[in-house]
């Protein structure tokens, strides 16, 4: 079928008014804005001499340009390219390498460095570079009369996003999401989440990630919704403009974060009615503590770059802390054993996924992407899980994190849950380190409340009388807090290196 998810989009907003508003929540763009900015920048675009299929990097701050020009290469079939603000050289040189982009969009302060980079490549010698700052300004410039733009044709499965998978180790690569990924999942999500008139977003995520860019921009723009617009996530910024908005979505560290900056109450979230969390585990304590701070239970999601949104806890019925929900409708998910035969509930496996949300494959890594389908068409997630009776999964863990120790796997989501549960500890992080012995050492590496004074002794003891004598930590460091990406991941990586040897 020939769908440019943008008609989707346009079908969807254009009965709307507000598409941003800013942080003092008083309008900023229209959705008419939206259709002609965007197609001023279409035009821009096509006239540089873009066509179908080439990539446009763009790594710039959190500005409504940003979504514009995200809308632009929609339209114009450019495949969109978002970049962290955090990656620096190195990295850039990699992904500029790897992507061969027609066209770079960056801040003033990067051009320099995205000069070089791609001045000292050869194949990159066509790649446009302009620049845009935090305020919208550089040169990028459109000509103001050019609004209109056609979209341009493309297939369910023509490629409409590369976004490089965060990978904690090994190089990163480009998973391709194509336009029948991003409307079956937006749909999906509108009407799991019973997106209806009147629903404001308040969106405080980073946009160079699914999160962001698709959950908490897709939704609103199929309902015609207004966006409040913030720059970064800030936990007093957010209390105050709860009022205003009836859907927040948030990683589990804003969460905590909101919780500690003690401003929540259920008059603060008057209006509220969907608070959503995902890109990592959400504790059952942080669950806890919102719904008694707020009478909100947070709907907890699952899904990744590849595939989009998975699962949910359901918006009616029972929302089970520690689980990620059942499937979201045209989702089959199951849970496998090392040799790919399906377990039964109860039982813990690799999960695999497979429907029309579910990515085409990594950018020039064709090899990458047939390892990682099987046979019949699912994608092994790499996530390990367990399916209860309900049909609600749980995400136990990452199967690159899993501890082989003595040859027996250990599961370190099961360690930290017990960890977590005991009086003093915040969270924890459990890795495996090289051991002469045993291959691997299981560690765990522990936040502490501020006046705690747990220790090493009395963790390893508490292990002991509930786990098997294998799980039971070797060792218990304890730090301030654990590393986090900027989407709230614990970066098991660089505990890894920090206590190896
Ligand atoms: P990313 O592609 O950066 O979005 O990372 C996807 C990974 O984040 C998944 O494969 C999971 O390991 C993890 N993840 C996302 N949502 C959740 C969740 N609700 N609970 C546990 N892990 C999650």
């Amino acid at each position: 079928p020939v769908m440019n998810v943008y008609e989707l989009f346009h079908d969807r907003f254009q009965r709307g008014a507000d598409f941003l508003r800013t942080p003092d929540n008083e309008a900023l763009y229209s959705y008419q804005d939206l259709h002609r900015i965007s197609a001023q920048y279409a035009n821009r675009f096509t006239e540089l001499g873009l066509q179908k299929g080439d990539r446009v990097i763009v790594q710039t701050g959190k500005t409504p340009a940003f979504l514009f020009i995200y809308f632009a290469c929609l339209r114009a079939g450019l495949i969109f390219l978002p970049l962290n603000t955090a990656y620096r050289h190195d990295e850039l040189a990699y992904f500029a390498g790897n992507a061969e982009p027609s066209l770079i969009v960056c801040d003033p302060a990067s051009e320099t460095l995205f000069r070089d980079i791609v001045g000292s490549s050869t194949e990159n010698q066509r790649c446009e570079i302009l620049t845009l700052d935090i305020n919208g300004e550089g040169s990028v410039i459109v000509d103001r009369e050019a609004t209109e733009f056609t979209p341009v044709d493309v297939n369910d499965d023509d490629v409409a996003v590369i976004l490089y998978t965060s990978g904690t180790t090994g190089q990163p690569k480009g998973a391709m999401i194509t336009h029948g990924n991003l409307a079956a999942n937006g749909l999906a999500l509108h009407e799991a989440w019973g997106w209806q008139d009147g629903d404001v977003m308040l969106h405080a995520l980073p946009v160079f990630h699914i999160h962001g860019l698709f959950v908490a921009t897709h939704l609103p723009v199929l309902n015609a919704s207004p966006i409040i617009f913030l720059n970064s996530f800030d936990p007093t910024e957010v209390t105050r403009l709860l009022p205003h908005a009836t859907v927040y979505m948030g990683v589990p560290t804003n969460y905590v974060r909101l919780l500690n900056h003690g401003g929540l109450s259920p008059e603060v979230c008057g209006k509220m009615r969907l608070f959503t969390s995902g890109s990592a585990p959400l504790l059952t304590q942080t669950f806890e503590a919102f719904t008694a701070a707020t009478g909100h239970e947070i709907v907890e999601r699952y899904g990744m770059t590849e595939t989009g949104m998975n699962t949910s806890n359901p918006l009616q019925g029972k929302r089970k802390p520690g689980t990620v929900g059942p499937v979201l409708p045209g989702v089959e998910a199951r849970v496998v054993d090392g040799e790919g035969r399906e377990l039964p509930d109860g039982e813990t496996g690799g999960l695999e996924v497979r429907g029309a949300n579910v990515f085409r494959g990594y950018w020039r890594m064709p090899e990458k992407t047939a390892e990682e389908f099987t046979p019949d068409g699912y994608f092994r997630t790499g996530d390990q899980a367990r399916r209860d009776a309900d049909g609600y999964i749980s995400i136990v863990g990452r199967s690159k994190d899993m501890i082989i120790t003595g040859g027996l796997n250990v599961y370190p989501k099961e360690i930290e849950s017990v960890i977590d549960k005991l009086p003093g500890v915040v969270e924890s992080a459990v890795i495996g380190l090289p051991h002469p012995d045993f291959g691997e050492a299981v560690t765990a590496v522990v936040v502490r409340e501020a006046e705690a004074s747990i220790s090493e002794a009395e963790i390893i003891t508490a292990l002991k009388n509930k786990l098997a004598n294998f799980k039971v930590a070797k060792q218990v460091y304890f730090v301030g807090e654990l590393p986090r990406n900027t989407m709230g991941k614990v970066q098991k990586n660089i505990l890894r290196d920090t206590y190896a040897g």
